[in-house]
């Protein structure tokens, strides 16, 4: 017997999601579509909690992008809310704005510098470094040691277990140094949050009689019974390849969801905590999702070595782990591996959007559509 679908696609993340409504939209390929978790969405899940109110389980998503492309392609599952992500930082018992820009420094320290006089002031105490490699070399050659001590040393021991100089400069490069006063946390063209949340723009986007969803279903408990002719794999490469090169590292957190009797809690979406608590970081979600509720529901991220892979962990040991792994995976005929985990990157939403639209048109030159010749 032929196989009963064309595609068998493991994970209902971005990753899988995208590449189903491609498959199954452009195409007219049929997809059974499959993930362990009892929701599509990935991390970017978001539901209405006992209160009602619409929290993300997997911690904040603010969705940003520079690329008009996947903002239409996305655009054609949701209607958007335009929305600035802001963020601020508790250091020295104040409340400041992070990415460090000129009403930071100025609040700090008590100044009333310009933007020219914080270029002066920051260069003064910048630290010379040959050459920039580590996550704190990016941070001390701009800003000095100080600065660096109050807002990145602290919260990313606590985020990944491990020193600054031990990770990947891309690590803390994602977060920019201002001497303006934009106090915006991205600074991409696009910036918004699905109107209806992302969960809705999930079902959507699958919502096409060529998909079917299993959910609930781990990839190995059917991955014998010969259902589909090729196969997208979002999930962990190591798991996939039986861990035989050893296990590649992922950072988890520990998410304590709770609401609030009150209909406010902190002045902006998420408030960093770089000096201290063990948590990273609090996020309160009527700010990102604008939904009017008499209570409010809030979430503190709590980073820890064990639990769901979240992060894969950017440092050169680890990737030549991964590289061993990507070898295999482009050695393994009718198998295609999209999203983080599957391909061990640092990716934001968007990042894997444009990556599984890549793979589909690399999937339209490989494969020839069903009913043309095969
Ligand atoms: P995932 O969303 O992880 O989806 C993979 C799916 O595969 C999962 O649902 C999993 O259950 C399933 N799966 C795995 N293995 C199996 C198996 N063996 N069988 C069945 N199913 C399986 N990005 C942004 O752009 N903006 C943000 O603000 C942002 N904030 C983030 C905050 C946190 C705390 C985290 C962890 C990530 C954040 N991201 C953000 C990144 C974003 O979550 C990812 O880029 C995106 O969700 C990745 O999509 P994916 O499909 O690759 O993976
Ligand atoms: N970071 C930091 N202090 C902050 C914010 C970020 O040290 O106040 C560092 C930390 O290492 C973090 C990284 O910069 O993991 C990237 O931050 P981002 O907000 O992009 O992390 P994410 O939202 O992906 O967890």
């Amino acid at each position: 017997m032929p196989p009963a679908f064309d595609w068998l696609i493991v994970g209902a993340g971005f990753a899988g999601s995208v590449l189903a409504e491609r498959l199954a939209a452009e195409r007219g390929d049929s997809v059974l579509l499959i993930d362990r978790r009892p929701h599509v969405g990935g991390n970017a899940y978001d539901r209405l909690d006992a209160a009602g109110v619409l929290i993300h389980q997997y911690g904040p998503h603010i969705f940003h992008t520079n690329s008009e492309q996947i903002f239409d392609y996305l655009s054609r599952f949701t209607r958007w809310r335009p929305y600035e992500h802001r963020v601020l930082a508790k250091v020295d018992g104040m409340l400041v704005p992070i990415p460090i820009n000129l009403d930071t420094v100025n609040k700090l320290y008590g100044l009333n510098l310009t933007s020219e006089q914080l270029e002066g002031w920051l260069a003064a105490r910048a630290e010379p470094v040959d050459e920039i490699r580590t996550s704190e070399d990016v941070v001390v050659s701009k800003v000095g040691r100080e600065l660096y001590e109050k807002f990145f040393c602290g919260y990313t021991r606590k985020q990944w277990g491990v020193d600054p100089s031990q990770l990947d400069k891309s690590v803390t490069a994602r977060v920019p140094t201002r001497t303006n006063q934009d106090d915006r946390y991205f600074g991409d063209a696009f910036q918004a949050m699905p109107a209806e949340g992302f969960t809705r723009m999930f079902e959507r986007m699958l919502d096409h009689p060529n998909i079917t969803k299993r959910l609930g279903v781990d990839y190995a408990d059917l991955k014998d019974e010969g259902l589909a002719r090729r196969i997208i794999f979002t999930g962990l490469v190591d798991e996939y390849f039986g861990y035989r090169f050893g296990k590649l590292p992922y950072r988890s957190l520990r998410f304590d969801h709770r609401t609030l009797d009150q209909e406010q809690f902190q002045p902006v979406a998420v408030v960093n905590y770089p000096m201290s608590e063990d948590y990273t970081r609090i996020t309160e979600y009527k700010h990102l999702t604008g939904q009017k509720h008499p209570k409010t529901s809030i979430t503190y991220e709590y980073p820890q070595a064990e639990g769901d892979p979240y992060y894969p962990v950017p440092r050169p040991e680890n990737a030549e782990l991964y590289k061993r792994y990507e070898a295999l995976a482009m050695s393994t005929p009718d198998v295609w591996f999209v999203g983080r985990l599957a391909t061990y990157r640092y990716y934001n939403m968007d990042q894997v959007v444009g990556q599984a639209l890549a793979t589909f048109r690399r999937i339209e030159q490989a494969v020839p559509r069903t009913g043309a010749g095969e």
